[in-house]
């Protein structure tokens, strides 16, 4: 008789590889997402170019919406 809520929260999150734009400047650690990047690819700290690369962020996962308490 195992009656457990389901806590989504306990999944560990995903990481996925994510386009990003990081700064050039080694002593600034700015970086944006791809999609917020501005569209000169300016650092919105210093202003210098921005480089694209890859990190691995966590995915924001949607929340299930399957309702399958059928008991037989
Ligand atoms: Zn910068």
């Amino acid at each position: 008789m195992a009656d457990q809520p389901l806590t989504e929260e306990q999944a560990s999150p995903v990481l996925e590889p994510t386009p990003i734009y990081r700064c050039k400047q080694p002593e600034c650690k700015a970086w944006v997402r791809e999609e917020y990047a501005s569209e000169d690819k300016a650092c919105p700290l210093c202003k210098e170019p921005m480089a694209r690369s890859i990190k691995h962020l966590p995915v924001v996962q949607k929340p299930k919406r399957k309702r399958s308490s059928k008991k037989s």
